[in-house]
């Protein structure tokens, strides 16, 4: 994971960014709390460990200040201090977990891994949207314009396959292998013939045809 560590005592930050960059992670490290959210900011890291305490700017506001700013990467706070009361106040600036110092490598570990999965979880969209299409994957469900587009389990699994791949060519024989998953002929019309069907329902009676063939090669949908 790439993790920033944003801690005051340089001994301290150092030794937390040589553990994680043991455990196979890439580690930012900032001192103060205005260093560290002007990183944060410019880059998308999966985990911020932030301590409470800090010059410049403290752990809280930083906090408050990235969520303020839509940045919901996950945060571990680090503090000296622990009563209810502070936790409370740290988990209202929008951080996801506190860990009162001085704690175990361990523990620090095992937090963060804990919230790195949770990051991975979170960004697992719900719904997949290109220009005025859009794929509910709960639902199971598309609609362009607000209207909704009857599918079948293959026609969805293929939109949701190009939509994902938004922008991007995929070959027939891509197509082959995630939707049927084992080997047709290679001359086999098969993908044809179901982007044919999806095309009637997806861009039919539109103006703008999202659903592009690029000749010799495959299909794109978008731009
Ligand atoms: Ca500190």
């Amino acid at each position: 994971m790439y993790i920033l560590v944003v801690e005051d005592e340089r001994r301290l930050a150092q030794l937390v960014a040589r553990v994680l960059a043991e455990e196979g992670h890439t580690v930012d490290t900032a001192y103060d709390g205005e260093d560290g959210l002007a990183m944060a900011l410019e880059a998308s890291h999966d985990v911020i460990i932030l301590d409470v305490m800090l010059p410049a700017m403290d752990g809280l506001e930083v906090c408050q200040s990235l969520r303020r700013s839509k940045v919901d990467t996950p945060i571990l706070l680090l503090t000296a201090l622990d009563s209810v009361e502070d936790r409370v106040r740290g988990l209202d600036a929008g951080a996801d977990d506190y860990l009162p110092k001085p704690f175990a490598f361990q523990e620090l570990l095992a937090r963060v891994r804990a919230l790195g999965r949770r990051k991975v979880q979170a960004r697992e969209p719900s719904e997949l949207r290109v220009d005025d299409l859009s794929l509910d994957l709960r639902r199971r469900r598309a609609e362009r314009t607000g209207r909704v587009i009857e599918l079948s389990p293959k026609e969805f699994s293929l939109l949701e396959f190009l939509m994902r791949n938004e922008g991007r060519v995929v070959t027939r024989t891509q197509i082959l292998d995630h939707l049927w998953g084992y080997d047709y002929e290679t001359d086999s019309n098969l993908v044809d013939v179901y982007v044919a069907y999806l095309r009637r329902k997806v861009d039919r009676g539109h103006n703008r045809r999202l659903i592009r063939t690029v000749r010799g090669v495959g299909y794109a949908l978008g731009d």
